[in-house]
């Protein structure tokens, strides 16, 4: 599995349908991701073979690894990385400043910016 994109990512998926939340590095806040439902291609039978049991387990878990990509993915479009600690941020937390050009840091790092200033 590749690393996440954020440091604390959960995994919310059921046997039914894929989805993945994450936390801003900055704020903790969360960032959900589209949530995919799963479909095996055995939906309509009630009773599997032991086969269609374990086939279906492995398509479970190509698609599961999909899905975490995709999610990463998808988050990683909305998120913005600080130029000097490298956390994935919320706009929120996003600070556009003067002293990286007019570069992105977290709201942490732009406060140590200020500091040295000084
Ligand atoms: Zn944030
Ligand atoms: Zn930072």
């Amino acid at each position: 599995m590749l690393k996440p994109v954020t440091k604390k990512y959960t995994d919310d998926s059921t046997v039914k349908q894929f989805k993945f939340t994450f936390y801003c590095d900055c704020c903790k806040n969360e960032m959900p991701t589209l949530a995919y439902d799963f479909c095996s291609g055995f939906k309509k039978k009630i009773f599997l073979s032991n086969d269609e049991k374990e086939a279906r387990s492995i398509i479970f878990a190509n698609e599961h690894e999909k899905a975490y990509e995709r999610a990463n993915n998808e988050i990683r479009l909305n998120l913005n990385r600080c130029e000097v600690c490298g956390d994935m941020i919320c706009e929120d937390c996003s600070v556009y400043t003067d002293k990286l050009n007019g570069g992105i840091c977290c709201k942490k790092c732009a406060e140590k910016l200020e500091n040295n200033e000084e």
